[in-house]
C-alpha cells in the first residue's frame, strides 16, 4: 500500500465519528448544538461534506462567556505548580494524537501532510513552552523605598476570546490558547468557519489531559455573528485575534464599548531582499521555501522578492526553473509540496491574480494556471518585472504566488521594502554585515531575519507593525497581554503622611 493510501485508510477511521455526529460546540465541558441550527464543511481536495458543524450565534457565545467566567476564579487561584503539569499533561496528549491532528488539518485545509506533521507537534511546543513559564508569570517585582516595599504582583486579566484563521488552524490556536491558559485566564474559542476540525480535537485533547471542564470552551461560527458577539462580550476582557487587517480594525470597533484589550496578527506583504554579494544557493532555497511551502497561505511568508540588477536574470533563470518542479498533489501524499487552496472563494481569489498580472503589465515566469477540476489546485507561480505599484505587489494575495522586483541600490531596496501598508516580517540576504545592521535598523518590519528564513524561537516576540498588528506574543510578552500588573505598597517606616482638616 502506498503512504498516501495509507493515509487516506488511517483518516477515514478519524472521520468516521465526525460523519456520525458532527461537531459540536464545547461548552462547559459539554457537547452543545448551535443556536444557528448547523453549516457544512467541506474539503479542499474534491469539495466534500466532511461534516455538519453546530452554528453558533450570539446565543451560545453568551452560554460559553459565562462558563468561562464561572471557571475563572478556580483556575485563576489554582497553584501554579498544578496549572504547569496541566499544561504539560495537555502538551504529551497532543504529541499522542499528532497524527490525527495532522491527518485531519490536511483534509479540512488542504494543507500538505510534510509540513502539519510538524505543525502539530509545535502545538504540543506552544503548550510545553508556555507550561514552563506559569510558575515565573505569576510572580511580581519586589522594589524597596526607605519607607515602602512596592510590590508588583501579576494577575490573569479574566475570562477572554480567541479567534482564529483558517491557515495551519491548530498550531495557530496552540499559540494563542496556550499563553491565555498559562497566564490563568479561561478562554472561549470562535475557530475559523472553514476549518473546524482540529480545533475540536485541541478541546478534547486538552479536557481529556485533565484541563477543568469550562476553561476552555469553543464555539463555532461566523464572524459578524458569533465572533463579533465575542468582542462585544461584557464578561471577556481580552480578545486575541489572527486574522485579516481589516478584520483587525472590525474586532477593535466591536470592542470599543466594552473597553476591550485586543492583540491582533494580521496580513503581510513581507519582503525577501536579495543582495549581488549574498550566499545565492542559500538565498534560493530560502526564498523558495518562505513563498511556496504551506501552500504559500501564511502570514509570514515572503511574497515580494526584491533582487539586485546584477543577479536577477541568473537568479529568476534558477527560480523559474525549481518553481516549475516544485510538485503539486494531494495533500496527503508525502511526496507533495503543494496541497490545494482552502476553498473555492480563496482560490478564485487566488486565480484571479493571473490576470491581473498580466493586465498590470508583469510576466508570468512560472505558474499562471489552474490545475484540474475537482478540487482547489493551482500551479506554483512567478511574476517577474513588475514594479511595487502594481496590485500583485500590494495586495496580500496569500497563496503561491511570488512577486519579482528589481532594484539597484540598496536604499532604492528599502524605499521598495517599506512602501507597503504592511509590516509584518522581513528577510534580508547579504553578506556585508555593516549593510546588514543598517538596513534591518530602517526596514519597516515587527520580525526581521538575516541570512535566514523564518525560525520560530518561542521566547522571541512575534508580532508585526503598520497594518500587520498591534501588540507582541512570545516569551513574557504573552503574560504582558494576558494579565494585568498590579501595584501593592507596604509602609515599613514612619514617613509623613500629609494632614488635611486638623487644627
Ligand atoms: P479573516 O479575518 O477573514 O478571519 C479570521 C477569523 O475572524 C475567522 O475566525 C472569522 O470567522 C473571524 N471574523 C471575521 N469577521 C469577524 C468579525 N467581524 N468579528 C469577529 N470575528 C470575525 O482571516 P482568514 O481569511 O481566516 O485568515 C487569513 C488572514 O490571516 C491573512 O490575512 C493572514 O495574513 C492572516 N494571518 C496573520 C497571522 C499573523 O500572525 N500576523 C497569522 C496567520 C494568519
Amino acid at each position: 500500500m502506498s503512504a498516501l493510501d495509507t493515509n487516506i485508510e488511517k483518516l477515514a477511521g478519524f472521520l468516521a465519528r465526525f460523519q456520525d455526529t458532527g461537531i459540536k460546540n464545547r461548552i462547559a465541558g459539554q457537547d452543545c448544538d448551535g443556536a444557528g441550527g448547523v453549516f457544512q464543511t467541506r474539503s479542499p481536495v474534491d469539495r466534500s461534506v466532511i461534516c455538519d458543524v453546530a452554528h453558533g450565534t450570539a446565543q451560545d457565545i453568551d452560554v460559553a462567556a459565562k462558563a468561562a467566567a464561572d471557571a475563572f476564579p478556580a483556575w485563576r487561584d489554582m497553584p501554579a505548580t498544578q496549572r504547569r503539569k496541566i499544561l504539560l499533561n495537555v502538551a504529551d496528549a497532543i504529541e499522542a494524537r499528532a497524527e490525527e491532528i495532522a491527518l485531519c488539518e490536511c483534509w479540512d485545509t488542504g494543507q500538505t501532510i510534510r509540513f502539519m506533521s510538524k505543525a502539530a507537534l509545535r502545538g504540543a511546543e506552544n503548550f510545553r513552552f508556555f507550561a514552563d513559564q506559569v510558575v515565573q508569570a505569576c510572580d511580581g517585582q519586589h522594589l524597596k523605598s526607605p519607607t515602602l516595599m512596592n510590590v508588583t504582583s501579576r494577575v490573569p486579566i479574566g475570562p477572554v476570546g480567541v479567534i482564529t484563521p483558517w491557515n495551519t488552524p491548530f498550531m495557530l490556536s496552540t499559540w494563542k490558547i496556550a499563553p491565555a491558559l498559562a497566564a490563568g485566564c479561561t478562554v472561549v474559542h470562535k475557530p475559523a468557519e472553514d476549518s473546524p476540525l482540529t480545533a475540536r480535537l485541541l478541546v478534547e485533547i486538552a479536557e481529556e489531559a485533565g484541563l477543568p471542564k469550562g476553561i476552555l470552551n469553543t464555539v463555532n461560527g461566523y464572524g459578524p455573528d458569533a465572533g463579533k458577539a465575542l468582542c462585544e462580550h461584557p464578561l471577556l476582557k481580552a480578545i486575541a485575534f489572527v486574522g485579516e487587517s481589516r478584520t483587525g480594525s472590525e474586532i477593535v470597533k466591536q470592542g470599543a464599548d466594552t473597553l476591550k484589550r485586543n492583540h491582533l496578527e494580521l496580513g503581510g506583504k513581507n519582503p525577501v531582499i536579495v543582495f549581488g554579494d549574498a550566499d545565492l544557493d542559500r538565498a534560493l532555497d530560502a526564498v523558495i521555501f518562505m513563498i511556496y511551502s504551506i501552500n504559500g497561505e501564511r502570514c509570514t511568508s515572503s511574497s515580494r522578492l526584491l533582487i539586485q540588477d546584477t543577479i536577477k536574470d541568473k537568479f529568476e533563470a534558477q527560480l523559474i526553473e525549481r518553481v516549475n518542479r516544485i510538485k503539486v498533489g494531494h495533500p496527503l501524499d508525502p511526496a507533495t509540496e503543494i496541497g490545494p487552496l482552502v476553498t473555492q472563494k480563496h482560490f478564485d481569489k487566488v486565480a484571479s491574480y493571473f490576470d491581473i498580472a498580466r493586465q498590470d503589465g508583469a510576466t508570468v515566469a512560472a505558474g499562471g494556471e489552474t490545475l484540474g477540476d475537482t478540487g482547489f489546485f493551482l500551479r506554483p507561480t512567478l511574476f517577474t518585472n513588475a514594479t511595487n505599484d502594481m496590485r500583485i505587489a500590494r495586495e496580500e494575495i496569500f497563496g503561491p504566488v511570488l512577486t519579482s522586483i528589481p532594484f539597484s541600490t540598496e536604499d532604492e531596496a528599502l524605499r521598495i521594502a517599506n512602501d507597503t501598508q504592511y509590516g509584518l516580517t522581513g528577510y534580508v540576504w547579504t553578506n556585508d554585515l555593516t549593510r546588514a545592521l543598517r538596513f534591518t535598523d530602517r526596514l519597516e518590519a515587527g520580525m526581521i531575519w538575516v541570512n535566514s528564513e523564518n525560525v520560530r524561537h518561542l521566547p522571541t516576540p512575534f508580532g508585526g507593525v503598520k497594518a500587520s498588528g498591534m501588540g507582541r506574543d512570545g516569551g513574557d510578552w504573552s503574560f504582558e497581554f494576558y494579565m494585568e500588573q498590579k501595584h501593592i505598597g507596604f509602609a515599613t517606616g514612619p514617613h509623613k503622611i500629609m494632614q488635611l482638616g486638623k487644627a
